[in-house]
């Protein structure tokens, strides 16, 4: 968002601030292994903006990463694109225009012609515009099991994964993308002998099969998720006659997917989420090919096992830690208890703040500054990114964007997603800076 807003005309001063000093790599960005990888080959991560296509793909080829036979189907590690977004803005922080803050924003007040920000170090910082890119949240706790040191909350919290030994016995709830990336930094570490992964479906996310894109598909109508759904399979079926994958139409879908979403009813919102949510992310997320055959091989000796089940609840034991299941397919009545060293929760981002425990969600719910978002996820903005309040008001020169903005976009967490709305909020924010006569000129 800096690097968009260091754009604009007219902006004096741009303060990034971050609590965890993660600046340009945020979570997603941070991770350091090899084997972290981006889920979509590095072509289509884009760049800078929508004329800067080739963007990350030319800084890899100026940088010497390799492709294989093209960027179109190179997976590369998570961390070269964090060290090409920090490379941004180090070129932006050049015109000293703007500046870093190590510090968690705890609070926000409304001012006379602005906002100021409250940290927890006791900073007030006031500004015309504030935008808050807060990412994902941590994941909800898993339901009715009791916090203990064996129960890893949150895998991205430094050092989470240092105490497993080689010999101890691990359990993932979860397994989707962050539980893929525990198993394969548990392996790349030598640790956790034997891993099981447990999700009420029991399934990875699909493979991806880079390579031959889709061109935009015809309009897909909108009216009923059943009639979307109809459409998606025909044109998915179509493709397939002329060779091209059905990952290459779910994404040129899902390109449209935040129009779509706009243009369904509540009540058809409602239905997606209820029966789709879970299978549009095994197939939205997906894996590079090499990592699901690392997965394959790693179920293959034994080292991994998924099992489809539903967790009811965990404590502590003297050695580690003790899951209650319901194995799918089975009888309610028979339960199951798993008895092992480690469970790391990997069950994704809670997106349900108003049960959230961070201080400054918590504080604008309270405060009305904000108000949940549609269907309860992550708060509501309108359609210029705007943050709504309590009443119902969207807020001048106060923006949301990103991951928070789920129930009112649905695709907001992938790259190119991120990068439209600060494309966006950086125009509102320019034409509420500039004059309405020199606009015309
Ligand atoms: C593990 C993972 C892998 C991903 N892989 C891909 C991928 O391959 N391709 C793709 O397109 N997308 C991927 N994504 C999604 C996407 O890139 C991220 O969701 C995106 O980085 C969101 O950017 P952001 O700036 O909104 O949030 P983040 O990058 O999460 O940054 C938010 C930052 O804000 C800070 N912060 C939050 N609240 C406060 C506060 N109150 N005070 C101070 N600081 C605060 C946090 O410390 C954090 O550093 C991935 C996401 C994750 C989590």
């Amino acid at each position: 968002m800096g690097v968009h807003l260091a754009r604009v005309p007219g902006i004096e001063e741009i303060v990034l601030i971050d609590r965890d000093g993660r600046f340009g790599r945020g979570v997603a960005y941070s991770a350091t292994a090899d084997c972290h990888r981006l889920n979509v080959p590095a072509e289509r991560m884009g760049g800078r903006d929508q004329e800067d296509g080739a963007g990350f793909a030319t800084w890899l080829q100026r940088n010497g990463w390799p492709a294989g036979r093209t960027y179109e189907d190179t997976f590369v590690p998570r961390r070269l694109y964090g060290d090409y977004l920090c490379a941004e803005l180090a070129a932006v922080e050049a015109t000293r225009r703007l500046s870093r803050l190590r510090d968690d924003v705890q609070a926000l007040e409304r001012r006379p012609g602005g906002h100021a920000v409250v940290t927890a170090s006791g900073k007030t910082i006031e500004a015309a515009t504030v935008v808050l890119c807060l990412g994902n949240p941590p994941p909800a706790p898993i339901r009715a099991t009791v916090p203990a040191p064996r129960l890893v909350p949150d895998i991205w919290a430094a050092g989470s994964l240092d105490p497993i030994r080689a010999s101890d016995d691990v359990v993932i709830v979860g397994t989707g993308a962050t539980a893929i990336d525990a198993v394969l930094e548990l392996v790349r570490r030598g640790v956790g002998s034997r891993i099981r992964m447990i999700s009420r479906g029991g399934r990875l996310p699909l493979v991806d099969a880079p390579g031959l894109p889709c061109d935009p598909l015809d309009p897909i109508p909108a009216d009923t998720v059943r009639g979307m759904m109809t459409a998606l399979r025909a044109a998915i079926s179509d493709h397939a006659e002329r060779g091209i994958p059905w990952q290459s139409v779910f994404d040129a879908f899902r390109a449209r997917a935040g129009d779509i979403w706009l243009a369904l009813s509540n009540d058809e919102r409602r239905r997606f989420l209820r029966h789709l949510r879970s299978p549009w992310l095994v197939h939205r997320h997906r894996l590079a090919p090499d990592i699901a055959r690392q997965m394959e091989k790693l179920q293959a000796e034994g080292r991994v096992e998924i099992i489809a089940a539903r967790v009811l609840g965990g404590e502590p034991t003297p050695e580690g830690y003790a899951l209650r299941l319901h194995r799918r397919g089975r009888p309610m009545e028979a339960g199951e208890t798993l008895e092992t060293d480690w469970v790391i929760n990997c069950t994704g981002p809670d997106e349900h703040y108003s049960r959230s425990r961070i201080p400054l969600v918590q504080s604008l719910l309270s405060c009305g500054v904000a108000r949940p978002g549609p269907f309860g996820l992550g708060l509501d903005c309108d359609h210029r990114h705007r943050l709504v309040d309590a009443d119902g008001q969207a807020h001048a020169g106060l923006y949301l964007v990103g991951p928070p903005g789920r129930g009112r976009f649905w695709e907001v967490t992938s790259v190119p997603n991120g990068r439209d709305q600060c494309v966006n909020v950086a125009k509102d924010v320019a034409a509420t800076l500039v004059p309405v006569a020199s606009q015309t000129t």
